[in-house]
C-alpha cells in the first residue's frame, strides 16, 4: 500500500530513531511499492490520523500509465524540433524515455563558460540567452536569444569538455529543458549533421574570412566603376591589385558629412553588424579602413544589381517572383532577429542580386543590436516603409521589420508601397490609418493579402512573426504553401530571374553614375572613428 497523509500527522522512525514528522499531503510507503523491498521504516500514528490509500498493483498501473503518456508527449514535442526530424520513431522513443525534464528559473546560468558539461539540453518552453565572456573583463557579451526547439550544450560533449558560453534562463519566465546525458548523446544524437554543423563556430568562420584580408590595403585597391551612391559617398567597385579573379564594392562615406548628421554610432554599429555577420543573405563586409577624410567598407560584390532596378525594368513582380525574394529576406530576418539585431531600412534599393540571382540585404546604417526585451526610439527608416510605431515615437524593436516586409511583398507585386504621399508627412498620414484602409489591385492573391494584413498590422505585438512560433509562423503561411525553404537555404533552388554577369568587373546590371563633380570633403581628424 501506498499511503498519503489526509489529516493529522504521521512519525518516521527507523530502529526507535525519530527522523521526521509527515504533515497533510505528504506520502509514505512509496519505496516498498515501488521496489517490492521491505518497509525501510516505521511509520506511526502521532495525532488521530486519517490517511488515503492505494494498493500496489493499482498504484503500479497509474504509474505506468502516467510515464507511457509522458514519453508519447515528449516523442511528439521531439518529432516537431528540426533537427530530429529524419530520426526513427524508435531513437525518438529511447531518448524520451532517458532524458529529465527541468525547469530553470528566470535569470538562472544554465550553463556556464568555462565549466565542465555532460549534458545536451534542448529547450521545450521558453527561451535563453546566449552570452559570451569578453577577453581581459568581466563583461558578458550578448549573443543571441534560443527558444522553443533550439538545442544547446553540444559544444563541450563533442570537444574538450569546457562549455564555450553562458546560457541563462530568460529573465521574465524562465525557461524548460529537455536535458540529455553524455552517453545518451553519444549513442543517439552526437551524428546528426545539423548538430555538427549548425552554430558552425560562427565567430571561427568570421574570423577566417576576417584574416584573409588582413594584409589588404588601401593602396591595393583598383577602383573600377562606381556601383551606388549612398546617404556618405559611392560605393565603387574594386580589385586588389595582382588578384583579377574576383571583385569588391568599396563603400566610402565622408567623415565630415558623418559627424554633421550626428550619424557616428550608426556607421559604428554598421560595421561591427555586419562585420560579425555569417549569413548567405546577408553581404559580407570584410575589412575597414579610413584616412583623413573616409571611413571604407570592403565588401563582397553584388554584380546582379539592386532589386530596385529590376523592379523599375519590370513593374512588378508575379507571385511567385515575390516569394522567393521575400524568402530571402525572412532568411535574413531570421539570422538578424534570433541574434536580436534589427534592420529597420527594409526597400528594394537595399536588396541585391548575386550573380546567381539570390538577393541579400546590404546598407546596415540603420541596424541596431538590441537588449533582450528592450525597445528603441531612433527615428529611422525610408518613410514609405517605417511602421507606424515609429512615427508615433512609441519605441520599435524587430516587429517593426516585420511590418516593413508587408510593405515589401506589396511593393514587389505592385510597383509601388501601400503607403504613399506626395511628401513624407502625408506618407505618415496614411501609414497611421492602417493597412485596411489601402485597397489592393486585384492582381495580388488572396494568400498573399493575407499575409501582407498580418505582417502590416497596426499593433506592433499582433505581427506575424512576432508571436509565439516567431519568424516560423510567417514561413508556415498558407502563402508560402509548397515553397522550398530547404532549397533556397542550401542554395539549389533557381531563382526566377538570373542576371545577365559576364565577368567579375562586368557592371551592366547598375545604372551609371556621372563622375563626383564635389570637391573633397574636410578632413576629420578629431578621433571619434578610432574604433572603426
Ligand atoms: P549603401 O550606401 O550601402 O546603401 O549603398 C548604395 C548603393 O551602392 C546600393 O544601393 C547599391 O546599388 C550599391 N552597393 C552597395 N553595396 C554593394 C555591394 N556589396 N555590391 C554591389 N553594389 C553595392
Amino acid at each position: 500500500m501506498l499511503h498519503t497523509v489526509a489529516e493529522g500527522r504521521v512519525e518516521v522512525s527507523r530502529e526507535n530513531k525519530y527522523l521526521s514528522t509527515l504533515a497533510p499531503g505528504k506520502v509514505f510507503g512509496e519505496l516498498a511499492i515501488l521496489y517490492n523491498c521491505k518497509r525501510t521504516a516505521t511509520i506511526k500514528a502521532a495525532t488521530d490520523c486519517k490517511l488515503w490509500a492505494i494498493e500496489r498493483q493499482c498504484f503500479q498501473t497509474i504509474m505506468m500509465r502516467t510515464g507511457l503518456i509522458r514519453q508519447a508527449e515528449y516523442t511528439d514535442f521531439l518529432k516537431s524540433v528540426p533537427i530530429f526530424k529524419n530520426l526513427p520513431e524508435e531513437t525518438l522513443t529511447k531518448i524520451s524515455d532517458v532524458l529529465e525534464e527541468t525547469f530553470y528559473r528566470p535569470g538562472d546560468y544554465i550553463i556556464r563558460q568555462g565549466a565542465r558539461g555532460d549534458t545536451f539540453f534542448i529547450i521545450s518552453k521558453g527561451q535563453v540567452k546566449v552570452t559570451i565572456k569578453q577577453p581581459n573583463s568581466e563583461e558578458e557579451k550578448y549573443i543571441r536569444t534560443l527558444q522553443k526547439g533550439d538545442f544547446f550544450g553540444e559544444k563541450a560533449l563533442q570537444g574538450d569538455d569546457l562549455r564555450t558560453a553562458n546560457i541563462i534562463a530568460d529573465e521574465q519566465e524562465g525557461v524548460t529543458c529537455l536535458v540529455i546525458d553524455r552517453e545518451t548523446f553519444n549513442q543517439l544524437i552526437s551524428s546528426l549533421d545539423e548538430i555538427r554543423t549548425r552554430y558552425k563556430d560562427e565567430g571561427v568562420e568570421r574570423r577566417r574570412i576576417n584574416e584573409e584580408f588582413r594584409d589588404v590595403k588601401l593602396a591595393d585597391l583598383r577602383i573600377l566603376a562606381t556601383l551606388g551612391v549612398g546617404g556618405f559617398g559611392r560605393v565603387e567597385l574594386v580589385q586588389i591589385a595582382g588578384d583579377p579573379t574576383r571583385s569588391f564594392a568599396l563603400k566610402q562615406m565622408k567623415k565630415s558629412q558623418i559627424v554633421e548628421t550626428r550619424q557616428q554610432q550608426h556607421i559604428m554599429s554598421e560595421k561591427e553588424i555586419m562585420g560579425e555577420a555569417n549569413c548567405d543573405f546577408i553581404v559580407k563586409l570584410f575589412k575597414t579602413f579610413k584616412d583623413r577624410k573616409y571611413l571604407y567598407m570592403l565588401m563582397e560584390s553584388c554584380l546582379g544589381g539592386e532589386l530596385w532596378t529590376i523592379l523599375r525594368d519590370k513593374g512588378h513582380f508575379d507571385d511567385s517572383t515575390t516569394r522567393f525574394y521575400t524568402a530571402c529576406v525572412v532568411e535574413a530576418f531570421d539570422y538578424l532577429h534570433s541574434r536580436n539585431i534589427i534592420y529597420r531600412d527594409l526597400k528594394p534599393e537595399n536588396l541585391l542580386l548575386d550573380v546567381n540571382g539570390y538577393v541579400k540585404l546590404v546598407d546596415f546604417g540603420f541596424a541596431k543590436k538590441l537588449q533582450q526585451g528592450r525597445k528603441t526610439w531612433t527615428f529611422c527608416g525610408t518613410p514609405e516603409y517605417v511602421a507606424p510605431e515609429v512615427i508615433l515615437n512609441r519605441g520599435h524593436d524587430i516587429s517593426a521589420d516585420y511590418w516593413s516586409l508587408g510593405v515589401l511583398m506589396f511593393e514587389l507585386l505592385t510597383g509601388t508601397p501601400p503607403f504613399t504621399g506626395s511628401d513624407p508627412m502625408k506618407t505618415y498620414n496614411i501609414i497611421l490609418k492602417g493597412i485596411d484602409a489601402i485597397e489592393f489591385p486585384r492582381n495580388i492573391t488572396r494568400n498573399a493579402t493575407a499575409l501582407i494584413k498580418k505582417l502590416c498590422r497596426d499593433n506592433p505585438t499582433e505581427r506575424l512573426g512576432y508571436q509565439k512560433g516567431g519568424i516560423s509562423e510567417i514561413q508556415k503561411h498558407k502563402w508560402f504553401d509548397g515553397f522550398n525553404w530547404e532549397g533556397l537555404i542550401n542554395h539549389t533552388l533557381i531563382p526566377p530571374i538570373t542576371p545577365k554577369v559576364r565577368n567579375v568587373t562586368d557592371t551592366s546590371n547598375f545604372d551609371e553614375y556621372p563622375p563626383d563633380t564635389e570637391g573633397p570633403p574636410l578632413d576629420d581628424l578629431t578621433g571619434w572613428d578610432a574604433e572603426f
